[in-house]
């Protein structure tokens, strides 16, 4: 008997069931309409998470949570436009910007990493694109932090063909590519490429059979209707992405963006359940801004589905929590890191 039709049977207040969905919280589906997006972003909240948690149980240990570390192994200069991005040379904003990092360096990084509990390396590059030149040694950190035992995950920006053959024949395990927000919102955040080209990079990786980690920001001044758009966009891709991070806006100073006031945590919480129910089998990771959310905003996060986070007390340019208080506040919720390839949509 599934979780929900227990809840049915046993529901003696006779609360009509949650789900606004046409099938089974936790069922695989890639032709989600607008419509239906907007109506679970809408349910009373209790109802959301209660789905959440049904598509979440289904695939997962709802106490276990990933850790993933990022390095940014090439800060600064990017000549992109992302109008939330610290990183951009369009903006001033005091950032210095420095060469991609000798492979020993980040060796040393991932090996510290690695000890504190993190079981997926994370690399970032403020790259529009990585340029030919700079593959070997891309790809010797690949494969100098796989020898660790630990995922690796690169962030480069955009991949031609053969680009992406190499790092599939590396062994990269993910490659992250963030759609970032609705395909009618995106020109309102970055000129400089468009949301096909973005999609087109993701449908290389996987093609590739690299896992794919796509996802998007909330906060920017998107409504509703943009965060449903955004994640109808990664829900009906041929494959789900595998890791779904949601980032909350961290406004950094002298970008277009430095001015935006925080979004409500609870409209948060809500993304993240939708997320959830829309792709039940990926890891969905609270990713930015986590820094200056309380510890009940994210137990509510990890109570509507999440269950990745980035640990260490860095985020490429942006501060992190730090390992001592996700220890103290995972400690707290029972919840344990979970062991390296988990996901049961991992290729
Ligand atoms: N240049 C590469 C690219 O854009 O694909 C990789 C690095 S980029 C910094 C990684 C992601 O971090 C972005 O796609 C964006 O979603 C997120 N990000 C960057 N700045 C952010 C900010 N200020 N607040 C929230 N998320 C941010
Ligand atoms: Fe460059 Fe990536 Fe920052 Fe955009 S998000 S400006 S592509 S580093």
């Amino acid at each position: 008997m599934s979780l929900q039709s227990e809840f049915d049977a046993e529901n003696k207040a006779g609360t009509p069931a949650p789900s606004t969905a046409r099938t089974d919280p936790g069922t695989l589906r890639h032709d989600w309409t607008r419509e239906e997006i907007e109506a679970l972003f809408a349910l009373p909240f209790n109802d959301l998470v209660f789905e959440a948690q049904i598509a979440h149980r289904r695939w997962f240990n709802p106490n276990q949570v990933q850790m993933s570390t990022l390095l940014s192994i090439k800060t600064g200069g990017c000549p992109e436009d992302c109008g939330y991005c610290a990183q951009s040379a369009k903006f001033d904003t005091g950032l210095k910007a420095s060469k991609l990092m000798e492979v020993e360096k980040v060796l040393a990084e991932a090996r510290k990493a690695k000890e504190a509990g993190s079981s997926r390396y994370c690399m970032g590059a403020a790259w529009r694109e990585p340029k030919d030149r700079d593959m070997d040694t891309i790809c010797a950190i690949v494969q100098g932090v796989k020898e660790m035992g630990m995922e690796t995950c690169m962030t480069l920006g955009m991949l031609s063909g053969q680009q992406v053959h190499r790092l599939a024949q590396a062994g990269l395990d993910y490659y992250n590519h963030n759609i970032d927000t609705s395909e009618e919102y995106y020109d309102k955040i970055i000129s400089t490429r468009t949301f096909q080209d973005r999609l087109d990079t993701l449908e290389r990786v996987r093609q590739a059979g690299i896992n794919v980690c796509s996802g998007g920001i909330v906060g920017m001044g998107e409504e509703q209707s943009d965060r449903a758009g955004m994640l109808m966009a990664l829900a009906n891709l041929e494959e789900h992405p595998q890791s779904v991070p949601i980032n909350m806006l961290i406004p950094m100073e002298g970008t277009p963006l430095e001015g935006e006031g925080q979004i409500d945590p609870l409209d948060f919480v809500r993304t993240i359940a939708v997320a959830r129910i829309m792709m039940p089998q990926s890891m969905v990771r609270i990713a930015a801004g986590r820094e200056h959310m309380s510890d009940e905003t994210q137990t509510l996060c990890f109570l509507a589905g999440a269950n990745s986070i980035f640990t260490g007390d860095k985020l490429l340019t942006a501060k992190n929590p730090g390992d001592a208080h996700d220890s103290k506040l995972l400690g707290k919720l029972g919840i344990e890191p979970m062991p390296a390839h988990t996901c049961p949509a991992e290729k």
